[in-house]
């Protein structure tokens, strides 16, 4: 274990790190840190959890000069993710005199104006509003020396490469940057390859889809089913829960009714105004409340360290929501568990999903002896001669449509029984800036 005075840190640096408890680097730290600090450029696969915040920030704050214009600038997917970076940014670099600004959209400008009046060396932004910013002069990055892409493939999947380009063009040549992504699509490549120079490449979690840590359990049951079940695995946790739901309509009902249940739940979803979605997070985060309610927007990049338990209320749209959504526990090295309710409709996409676990997953239909009874498409097909041209009976035209349970991937196919949530179904392509949006700020997720 590399301790932080070994890698070569300011004694101001060291304090602030000090006051926040921690005593090694993790592997990531020690690792990016040295080389960050040699001015190379890095690519890190990396998911929040990893260390990565401290890693980038750290070396940061070493090189940026007090009062010398804005020389640090990191780019991050949301406008939760932007503050948390910041938050931390601040406490390392609390002796260090060095002042740090977040900028995302959804907030007015009049606030961001000022504290960039008042002059910061560092900015955390998200790239729309940077954009903003950048537009009318607020923010200039000729002195930048130091650029972090965190979540890297999540801002790409927004829609946000445009953006990105557009925002690093206007960056001096002579930077050292440093990028990070939990995974390493092409897209991320072709861009590190046009941005980074040589930059040192770090396979920091590869293990990460693994769900190394988790105890994994799903449970496939009736969709009407799921409240009941769902009550029942909650009700003996001590710690904090993260429930997710596909949808926001899903999201608002679940988190109401465990209300009306008497339990201590807040919901954020997209819907939300910001103020709103910040109050349930930091209610969450600060333990006033034990059980947040979410659509994927809370699933990448927000650190809870001790949620103790994911219920996947809905099956996830992709096997990455899956990873990132169960990444919320076991957090830092601590022990977590995650369940999956699978409706019937979405069995198929959990075996897409379950094929890519690769550690012991619970099947707990058999663990608690509840039996799958999803009626046989082929018996319940009415023919549609004698019927007068009814296809099949109300209720199972959906699953009829495509096979049935146990057919890997087959069953249901990607329709579900669960309306998605526009903005966090379906994952966006490369250069799909989602319209205006990306320009104005506003709110995505
Ligand atoms: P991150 O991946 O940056 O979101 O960090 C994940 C979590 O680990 C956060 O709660 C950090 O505060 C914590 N953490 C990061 N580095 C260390 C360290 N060296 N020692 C203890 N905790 C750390």
């Amino acid at each position: 274990m590399t301790k932080f005075q070994d890698l070569g840190l300011k004694e101001e640096i060291l304090k602030g790190i000090r006051e926040m408890g921690y005593e090694d680097a993790f592997p990531i730290q020690e690792a990016v840190i040295p080389v960050l600090l040699t001015g190379r450029d890095v690519v890190g696969q990396a998911h929040t959890g990893s260390g990565k915040t401290a890693a980038f920030a750290l070396a940061m704050l070493q090189e940026i000069q007090p009062k010398k214009g804005i020389q640090g600038l990191v780019m991050a997917p949301t406008r939760e993710l932007a503050m948390q970076i910041t938050g931390e940014i601040k406490k390392f670099g609390k002796y260090t005199g060095i002042r740090v600004a977040t900028v995302y959209g959804g907030q007015g400008m009049g606030l961001q104006l000022d504290a960039l009046d008042r002059g910061v060396e560092i900015v955390v932004a998200t790239p729309g509003r940077l954009i903003d910013h950048l537009k009318r002069g607020s923010i200039e990055l000729g002195d930048i020396t130091h650029i972090v892409l965190d979540e890297a493939d999540t801002m790409l999947d927004m829609g946000f490469v445009d953006d990105i380009q557009f925002i690093l063009d206007l960056a001096p040549e002579e930077r050292v940057m440093s990028l990070f992504s939990a995974t390493m699509p092409t897209e991320i490549l072709r861009l590190s390859e046009e941005y980074l120079k040589n930059p040192k490449q770090f396979l920091l979690d590869a293990d990460d889809l693994s769900g190394e840590g988790i105890d994994q359990a799903f449970l496939v049951i009736k969709d009407r089913d799921k409240m009941k079940y769902l009550m029942d695995f909650i009700k003996p946790v001590k710690g904090q829960i993260i429930v997710f739901c596909s949808t926001k309509y899903r999201t608002r009902d679940v988190a109401k009714y465990l209300h009306q249940e008497k339990f201590d739940a807040v919901a954020i979803e997209g819907d939300m105004s910001q103020s709103r979605r910040e109050q349930s997070m930091s209610k969450f985060r600060t333990g006033k409340v034990d059980i947040l309610v979410a659509t994927d927007v809370a699933s990448r990049g927000i650190d809870v360290p001790r949620v103790e338990l994911v219920v996947n209320y809905d099956v996830p749209n992709q096997e990455l929501a899956y990873f990132h959504r169960i990444g919320r526990t076991a957090r830092a090295g601590a022990k977590g568990r995650a369940i999956t309710l699978v409706s019937y409709s979405s069995v198929g996409d959990w075996n897409l999903i379950k094929r890519q676990i690769k550690v012991n997953l619970t099947d707990l239909n058999k663990e608690m002896g509840i039996e799958i009874s999803i009626p046989d498409p082929l018996k319940r097909q009415v023919p549609s001669r004698r019927y007068g041209g009814s296809q099949s009976r109300t209720g199972y035209s959906r699953s009829s449509r495509s096979g049935g349970y146990g057919r890997s991937g087959g069953y249901g196919g990607s329709s579900r029984g669960d309306a998605r949530d526009d903005r966090s179904g379906g994952r966006k392509k490369y250069g799909d800036r989602g319209g205006k949006n990306s320009y104005g700020g506003r709110s995505r997720w």
